[in-house]
């Protein structure tokens, strides 16, 4: 199965569709991560915070798939953003992932909350960290407009935010077009969360209509829209069941029901107060 790749605005090609693990422990990453290579990912969300960069790193040496088959993203976290903490954290990250590169750096979150500006110092450091080729390329994540207006005229080559059908983000999504920044969806199926958009009646019934799961309904959603997406699961038959979305296509009203559920439904952090 081939997944389409989208060209970010520094020439740097990413897979569309990829695989997260956030909240998976270290010592249970590496079984879920080698399934999802075995399936055929070759697209890896992790981040400092999620203290599983070790296993991640065992499941890519595990797989042999050579270093350039394989997209790598890590997260610089939010106390690191001092231009010498940032250079410590890259330089800990490649070396827990077993890499001497990422293609993928992003700041993890603004947090002007609790360190102010401090993020523009972090993303000074990360274009360095890309002159010096410890990673291919740099973006941000959980950034608003106001955040990416400060960053001296900049243009980072993604944004990874929380969205799905319930979350859409219609206008931060119209934004980040007309700026030439690719979106990324975090918790693309909602997380789960109560109440899940696995069980919205639209999503329900677009899986009857198509014969498609919930899950993969919501993926094409994020798909046909124009998302770099990364479901997690532990599951190995979610692991396949999120992967196997590329023999349907969702119609143009389907996609356009799918878009009208927005209901506000933030289920993670909020850029403002997220520290
Ligand atoms: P997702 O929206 O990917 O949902 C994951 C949940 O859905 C898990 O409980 C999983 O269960 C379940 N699930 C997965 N596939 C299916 C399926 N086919 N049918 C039914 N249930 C399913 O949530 P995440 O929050 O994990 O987001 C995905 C990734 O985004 C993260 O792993 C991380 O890499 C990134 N992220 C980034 C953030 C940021 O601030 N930059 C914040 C949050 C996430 P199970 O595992 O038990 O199968």
């Amino acid at each position: 199965m081939t997944v389409p790749q989208v060209t970010l605005n520094d020439g740097v090609q990413i897979p569309q569709l990829g695989y997260g693990v956030w909240r998976v422990p270290n010592d249970e990453v590496v079984a879920p991560v080698l399934t999802a290579l075995e399936t055929g990912y070759r697209h890896i969300d992790t981040a400092a915070v999620y203290r599983n960069e070790e296993g991640v790193g065992e499941a890519l040496k595990q797989s042999g798939i050579t270093r350039d088959e394989v997209f790598v993203t890590s997260k610089l976290w939010n106390d690191k953003h001092k231009a010498a903490d940032a250079r410590e954290a890259i330089e800990t990250t490649l070396t827990k992932l077993g890499l001497d590169h990422l293609d993928l750096y992003l700041i993890h979150w603004p947090a002007t909350a609790k360190y102010g500006d401090d993020y523009i110092e972090a993303w000074d450091a990360l274009q360095q960290f890309r002159a010096e080729g410890l990673t291919r390329s740099i973006g941000v994540s959980n950034f608003n407009p106001e955040h990416l207006d400060k960053l001296n005229g900049a243009v980072p080559s993604l944004n990874q935010v929380e969205r799905h059908p319930s979350f859409n983000r219609a206008e931060l999504f119209g934004e980040l077009k007309a700026r030439g920044i690719a979106l990324e969806a975090w918790s693309p199926l909602g997380n789960q969360r109560d109440p899940s958009d696995l069980d919205l009646p639209a999503v329900k019934q677009v899986a009857e209509q198509t014969g498609l799961s919930p899950a993969q309904v919501i993926i094409r959603w994020h798909l046909q829209t124009g998302d770099i997406v990364i479901p997690k699961s532990v599951t190995p038959s979610r692991i396949a069941e999120n992967f196997d979305v590329f023999g349907v296509e969702l119609s143009a009203e389907q996609v356009e029901l799918l878009s009208g559920l927005d209901a506000g439904n933030r289920q993670g952090g909020d850029p403002l107060t997220q520290a």
